[in-house]
């Protein structure tokens, strides 16, 4: 197939490094010099514009850093629907706001180009290993059609609903999870503060109620999971500003829908606050900075 892929940049890159593996023809975009090196040592061949890469392509995979770069990309001025063949398929796997991909997927009708929303679980690591969950928002024949691309990017695909409905999930999964990590942090600081060996208390909390992925797989006490982020400096994980974001989103579409995210909100002002003391590339596990400087 020809695919364009606009977006190379931490996750697009491997992303599209793996449709260039199961044998796909790549055309590929970004802003960046360095991201274009890494496609085109891959294989890819690099254009000069969103245009140029999807005037060549039956299928287009973006995957940008938030809405107003997805809007710019599609809608702008130099938009690819512009020159997009009818029947084309667009995916588009950034994290941003509903709306914004149901306006896009609107305008496509017109032009008899079909979008959908593909967000993405899995992180860094999965889009290496082509081992992602896509949550798809589409109608049920254009989820079949772009079956076969995600399959080659992921190995879960989750039809969650129409247009739109892939965002909804990402942001609801993400906004538990921004709490759940939160919750462990506090409850982990206050039993260390009390006196309890970490080690142990870890071990109460994951054989009992308060059990979770956070305490469990991900605790964000250093030294409690060996293979997580905060065994080692909180590096090499989801990046809090990508969690700040993630949270932003929530309590936006929130307010949009007149419906309370009373703890989302308290959260995303702690991540905030992690984020301007200077640990917004850490891994967002690191919100156990905001209630202890020395968690070891
Ligand atoms: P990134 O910043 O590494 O990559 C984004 C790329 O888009 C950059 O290379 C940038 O140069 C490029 N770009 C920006 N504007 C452009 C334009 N107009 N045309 C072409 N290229 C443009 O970000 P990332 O970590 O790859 O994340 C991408 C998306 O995936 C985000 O929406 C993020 O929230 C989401 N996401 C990231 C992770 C993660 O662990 N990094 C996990 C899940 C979801």
């Amino acid at each position: 197939m020809k695919i364009a892929f606009i977006g190379l940049g931490n996750m697009g890159g491997s992303m599209a490094q793996n449709l260039l593996k199961s044998g796909h023809q790549v055309f590929g975009y970004d802003l960046s010099e360095t991201a274009l090196q890494h496609f085109a040592a891959a294989g890819g061949i690099v254009c000069d514009s969103p245009q140029a890469a999807a005037k060549q392509a039956e299928v287009v995979v973006s995957m940008l850093p938030a809405a107003k770069h997805v809007r710019d990309v599609y809608l702008g001025k130099h938009g690819i629907l512009n020159v997009l063949q009818a029947g084309s398929l667009c995916i588009d796997s950034s994290t941003i706001d509903p709306q914004t991909i149901q306006e896009i997927a609107a305008a496509a009708q017109a032009k008899q180009v079909r979008v959908c929303d593909a967000p993405v679980s899995g992180g860094t690591l999965g889009a290496k290993d082509g081992t992602l969950t896509f949550m798809v928002g589409a109608d049920d024949a254009t989820f079949e059609a772009v079956k076969p691309v995600l399959s080659c990017m992921g190995k879960n695909l989750v039809h969650c609903g129409a247009v739109g409905t892939g965002q909804v999930a990402k942001i609801c999964n993400n906004l538990i999870l921004g709490i759940s990590m939160t919750a462990v942090a506090e409850g982990m600081a206050l039993g260390a503060k009390l006196g309890i060996d970490p080690q142990a208390l870890a071990g109460v909390i994951n054989s009992s109620t308060g059990r979770c992925w956070s305490s469990e797989i991900y605790n964000p006490w250093p030294d409690i999971c060996a293979n997580a982020p905060s065994s080692r400096g909180y590096t090499d994980g989801f990046a809090a500003q990508l969690m700040l974001k993630d949270l932003g989103l929530a309590v936006d579409a929130a307010q949009q829908a007149e419906q309370p995210v009373v703890l989302g909100s308290m959260v995303q002002k702690l991540y905030q606050q992690l984020c301007q003391d200077g640990h917004a590339h850490l891994d967002f596990s690191s919100i156990m900075h905001q209630y202890t400087t020395t968690p070891a």
